[in-house]
């Protein structure tokens, strides 16, 4: 099942797999929001999805 997060800044992340949006988010916060690197957790990031 796909899922997808809206990201604060506008943009929007979407994967058919857990593990693939987990790791697309990081690879997102780590370009865009690096003072946020370390304090999203896997967790955190599926907490966060929506059903897309
Ligand atoms: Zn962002």
């Amino acid at each position: 099942m796909a899922k997808i997060i809206n990201c604060e800044c506008g943009e929007a992340i979407r994967s058919e797999s857990d593990d693939e949006l987990v790791a697309k988010v990081q690879a997102h916060v780590a370009e865009a929001h690096p003072d946020l690197v370390g304090k999203m957790s896997r967790e955190d990031v599926l907490a966060m999805a929506e059903e897309a």
